[in-house]
C-alpha cells in the first residue's frame, strides 16, 4: 500500500515515519529544494516527547536539545511573579520538556525517515489531484504525476490542499507578531547546565528566554499590533526594532537582544484558522498546520501534528482498502478533532491573557499568577501534557 505525504515539514515527516512504521510504502514531497533549516527555538513538552518516543527519535532529541530546568514567569521590570514546577511535571510524566532548533528535529526526523525506507523527494510542488475509485493520483508544477492508494496533506498552515477540499478560508489574524532570534549567550543567573529560562510579561508584549542546546540560547517576543502589510523588514530593521520596543526591560533582556546577529532574528505575524469540522474526503486528509493552524501560546501546533502522525499511523496499521481506508479517515479525524479544537481554543485564551494591555487587567493577572501559577500549571496542563499516544 502507497502513501503519498505532501509537505516535508514537522507534521509530514512524523507522518511519513508512523506510516512507514506500520508497513505502508511511503513517498513524501516537498516542495522546497531542501528541507527547512532556518527557524528558531521549538519546545518539546511531554506529549511531544512520548510522540517522538513512538517514532523512535526522541534519543536525539535528548542528545541535541536542552532540558527545561527553569521556567520563570517575571514582570517586565523582573520582578518575580512564578517559578513554574517543571521538576514536579517531569517527575509526573517521566520527561522534561526540551527545546531544540527547529531545524535540528527537522533533520533528525528526515534521516531517522530515510533509515526506515521512506522516499523523500524535493523541489516536488504540488498542484492538485484526482481520486479515482482505488487511487489518488498527485500532480505536480513539474508535469509528472504520482499514485498512491493514499494521501496526506501536511502543507502547512497556508495549505492550498485544504483550499482543494473545502475551498479557501482566510486565517484569523491574532493581534500580534512574534520576533524570535537564535545566539550565544551566558547569564549566571540563568546557568547552560540548569537549562530553561524566563518569560517577562509588558503591556500588551512578552519576552522569553531560554537555552537551547550546543551553547546557543533562544529568545522570543510577541508584541500587539495591527497586521503588517507590504515590504518585510531587513534584519538590521528587525534588531533595530526589537532592541527598542525592549530597550528598558528586566536585564537580561536588552543585552540578549544585542548579543544576537541580525540574520538569525526572524519576525512573522501569528495566524489560526477557525477550527474545520471535517480534514478528511475520500482517501485524502489533512494533517498538521494544514488542519489546525493554531496560535504559539501553548508551543504545542508541531506537538499535535506528531500526535496526529502517530494516531493516523495505529488507525491505518492493518492497511484498510477501499472504503474501510475512508472510514479509517473518518475515525482519525473523530479521534484528533476534539483534543486539537480544545487546544486551538486555549492558545487563543493564552494569548488575551499573555498579551493585555490594560493596566487595571494586567494588575489582575499578575495578582493570580503570583498566588497560583504553580497550580494552574499542572492542574490546567496536565490534559494537553499528560497525553499518552498509541504505540506504533
Ligand atoms: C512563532 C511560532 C512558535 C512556535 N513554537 C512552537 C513550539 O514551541 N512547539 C510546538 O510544538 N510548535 C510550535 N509552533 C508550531 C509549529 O511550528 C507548527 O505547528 C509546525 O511546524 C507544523 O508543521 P507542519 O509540518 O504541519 O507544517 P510546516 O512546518 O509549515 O510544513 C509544511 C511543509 O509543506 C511544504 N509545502 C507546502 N505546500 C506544498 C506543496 N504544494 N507541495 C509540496 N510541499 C509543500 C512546505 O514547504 C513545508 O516544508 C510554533 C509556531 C510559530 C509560528
Amino acid at each position: 500500500m502507497k502513501a503519498m505525504v505532501i509537505g516535508g515539514g514537522i507534521g509530514g515527516l512524523s507522518c511519513a515515519i508512523a506510516l512507514r512504521k506500520v508497513g505502508w510504502d511511503v513517498t513524501v514531497f516537498e516542495r522546497n529544494e531542501r528541507l527547512a533549516e532556518d527557524g528558531a527555538g521549538i519546545v518539546l513538552a511531554a506529549n511531544a516527547m512520548k510522540a517522538l518516543e513512538r517514532l523512535g527519535t526522541a534519543g536525539r532529541i535528548r542528545e541535541e536539545g536542552a532540558p527545561v530546568g527553569v521556567a520563570e514567569l517575571r514582570t517586565w521590570k523582573g520582578n518575580l511573579l512564578a517559578r513554574l514546577p517543571v521538576e514536579t511535571q517531569a517527575l509526573r510524566y517521566g520527561t522534561p520538556s526540551y527545546l531544540i532548533h527547529r531545524g535540528t528535529l527537522q533533520s533528525i526526523l528526515y534521516a531517522h525517515s530515510l533509515h526506515l525506507g521512506v522516499t523523500v523527494q524535493l523541489s516536488k510542488k504540488s498542484t492538485e489531484w484526482i481520486e479515482t475509485k482505488e487511487s489518488v493520483e498527485l500532480r505536480f508544477t513539474d508535469g509528472t504525476t504520482a499514485t498512491g492508494e493514499l494521501l496526506v496533506a501536511a502543507d502547512g498552515h497556508r495549505s492550498t490542499s485544504r483550499d482543494q477540499l473545502w475551498g479557501h478560508i482566510p486565517l484569523r489574524y491574532s493581534g500580534y507578531r512574534a520576533i524570535r532570534g537564535i545566539g550565544r549567550f551566558e547569564d549566571p543567573r540563568y546557568p547552560l547546565a540548569a537549562g530553561g529560562g524566563f518569560e517577562a510579561l509588558g503591556r500588551g508584549t512578552r519576552f522569553g528566554f531560554s537555552h537551547l542546546g550546543g551553547g546557543r540560547i533562544f529568545w522570543f517576543a510577541a508584541i500587539n499590533e495591527p497586521e503588517r502589510q507590504g515590504t518585510p523588514l531587513s534584519p538590521e530593521e528587525r534588531k533595530r526594532h526589537a532592541l527598542q520596543k525592549f530597550r528598558n526591560w528586566y536585564s537580561p533582556v536588552p543585552a540578549v537582544i544585542e548579543a544576537t546577529p541580525p540574520s538569525d532574528i526572524l519576525t512573522h505575524s501569528i495566524y489560526d484558522l477557525a477550527p474545520l469540522k471535517q480534514w478528511s474526503k475520500g482517501r485524502v486528509t489533512l494533517l498538521g498546520d494544514a488542519a489546525h493552524p493554531m496560535l504559539p501560546n501553548l508551543g504545542q501546533g508541531g506537538a499535535q501534528a506528531m500526535e496526529d502522525a502517530v494516531v493516523l499511523a495505529d488507525l491505518l496499521r492493518h492497511k484498510p482498502a477501499g472504503e474501510a481506508l475512508v472510514q479509517a479517515l473518518k475515525a482519525f479525524e473523530r479521534v484528533r478533532i476534539p483534543r486539537v479544537h480544545k487546544i486551538v481554543h486555549q492558545s487563543r485564551l493564552m494569548g488575551r491573557v499573555m498579551q493585555l494591555e490594560s493596566p487595571l487587567a494586567l494588575a489582575v493577572r499578575n495578582t493570580a499568577l503570583r498566588a497560583a501559577a504553580d497550580k494552574l500549571f499542572i492542574a490546567r496542563l496536565h490534559p494537553l501534557v499528560g497525553y499518552e499516544p498509541p504505540t506504533l
